[in-house]
């Protein structure tokens, strides 16, 4: 370790800014390119899933910051030994857990330069060109995932805060007064209440927790033998709110469930929206993407109706986290919720172009349609697709292999790149089933070969493989297939 005198010496701080020279740049930078190219060229050289014990990054970890500047040097090194033991590789091609994702390399580019430029979009003037790429990039997603509606768009940083802006921008579609009034104290605001499936994900939830709808006015419709929202109880669900003077303000259908990849009959889900004039949101979070694919996009058919959509590029189009691309049919009526413009940040071209700030929460934000131009632009959409299509083919391919032996069974429709399945062997309850599986999966991400996840479906406990890394190749899946017959077989 250097000792203090080394560390005064030194000449990497040598800059008046106390900032890192651009040769020191130069040298690290050009170093942690190296390393990261080796990293995503030898993903097998650490284990998917950390084996880190809880505290361990912690108790490795000074408590107090140095209060004098230390060697990047070190600090790189730390980052090896400290940093990376407590790493779960979404990387790793043998990731088929959640829903696995991707750094491309024109995506990392990008954020190499987003975060070089260090540009805040919340306002047109202060980067006009990151907000027309914006704009730019999301027309071109639009049209690319087939979606005939002139809808606009904007980045945020995860489906949840898109979702949860849209269930904002149906209370502001409500003419409620809420923006102006609030919600505490009133006399004159019924119940409002949110629709979803028992299969959409948390972020519903939350959203509703977060902006006042309270989590008791999520009504979580029943779905069908496939999983899908049964659009007969979401009307009568609509109904006896209805005549208990209750105001259906959003129903929230899903592209693409995070348990089983199931799709909601979006057209019938949206004749009922249109007939009762309540907002309809799409979350197509990770399903939003097989739109690329001409013949996945039947998937999507319906959501062009919607008055929003969320589809998050990081999930499923090979963009690092985070980037979470956010659709409104109504532009103005966004802004209505959302805009306030305070005198500081008043510009000549107020009113006349898109001020990002006005459509959501956040003040400031990161540029990251960047690196979504960029690994649109180096796939382009037929790239995109080609992989989308890869995936699927994979993930079929294991269902197949599933199906086909003695004692296991596919558990849910896999339309997409997600297999839920489970062991079932003769003889056993459903409890001693469930515990089997949980061990079966204990076992395989323990080995820190691959790592998968779980659901409960009807109260039994699915093993879920999902495929979306880019670098996900058929054999690992053949890999993982062999370990999970191995644990088994324990
Ligand atoms: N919607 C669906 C269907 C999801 O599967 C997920 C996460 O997996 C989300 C929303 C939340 O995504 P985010 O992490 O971007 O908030």
């Amino acid at each position: 370790m250097p000792t203090d005198s080394d560390r005064t010496n030194r000449t990497e701080h040598a800059t008046d800014t106390g900032d890192l020279p651009t040769d020191a740049f130069r040298k690290y930078g050009h170093e942690m390119i190296d390393w990261i190219a080796k990293y995503l060229d030898e993903p097998a050289s650490y284990p998917v899933l950390s084996q880190s014990r809880p505290g361990d990054t912690i108790a490795a970890l000074p408590g107090s910051a140095p209060t004098r500047g230390e060697d990047m040097a070190d600090i790189l090194a730390d980052f090896e030994r400290v940093i990376m033991p407590g790493i779960t590789h979404w990387n790793n091609p043998s990731f088929f857990a959640y829903f696995a994702i991707s750094a491309s390399i024109p995506g990392i580019l990008g954020e190499l330069l987003a975060a070089a430029l260090d540009t805040n979009a919340m306002l047109w003037k202060s980067s006009p060109s990151a907000t027309e790429l914006e704009v730019v990039v999301l027309e071109w997603l639009r049209k690319a995932l087939g979606i005939s509606t002139p809808w606009f768009g904007v980045i945020n940083d995860t489906a949840s805060i898109s979702t949860m802006l849209a269930l904002v921008a149906a209370r502001e579609a409500a003419n409620l007064g809420v923006r102006e009034k609030g919600l505490s104290g009133r006399d004159d605001v019924p119940v409002l209440r949110v629709y979803c499936s028992e299969h959409a994900h948390s972020s519903v939830d939350k959203g509703a927790i977060t902006v006042g709808y309270g989590h008791e006015n999520v009504v979580h419709i029943s779905t069908d033998d496939q999983f899908r929202m049964r659009p007969e109880a979401l009307a009568e669900a609509i109904a006896e709110d209805r005549k208990r003077g209750f105001r259906p303000v959003a129903v929230v259908a899903t592209i693409g469930t995070t348990s089983t990849t199931s799709i909601d009959p979006v057209p019938a889900i949206a004749d009922i929206c249109e007939r009762e004039g309540i907002w309809l949101h799409v979350d197509g979070a990770y399903g939003g993407s097989a739109g690329l694919v001409p013949e996945l996009r039947h998937y999507l058919d319906g959501a062009d109706r919607a008055d929003s959509m969320v589809v998050n590029p990081h999930k499923w189009m090979f963009t690092p986290v985070d980037c979470s691309v956010f659709w409104v049919r109504d532009r103005a009526l966004l802004k209505r919720a959302f805009s306030l413009v305070p005198e500081y940040l008043v510009t000549a071209q107020t009113g006349e172009v898109v001020d990002l700030m006005d459509y959501g929460v956040q003040l400031g934000r990161r540029f990251r349609a960047l690196k979504l131009w960029m690994v649109i632009r180096s796939f382009g959409t037929d790239g995109l697709a080609a992989r989308i299509r890869e995936h699927v083919r994979i993930a079929q391919e294991f269902a197949s292999w599933i199906e086909a032996e003695p004692g296991w069974q596919i558990m849910a429709p896999h339309p997409f790149s997600l297999v839920c399945f489970r062991y079932s062997p003769p003889g056993l309850d459903e409890a001693q089933i469930n515990a089997l599986n949980q061990q079966i999966m204990d076992v395989v991400n323990a080995s820190g070969e691959a790592f998968l996840s779980h659901t409960k479906l009807r109260g039994k406990f699915v093993l879920r493989l999902a495929v979306g890394n880019i670098r996900t190749e058929e054999k690992h899946v053949a890999r993982v297939w062999e370990m999970l017959r191995e644990a088994c077989a324990r």
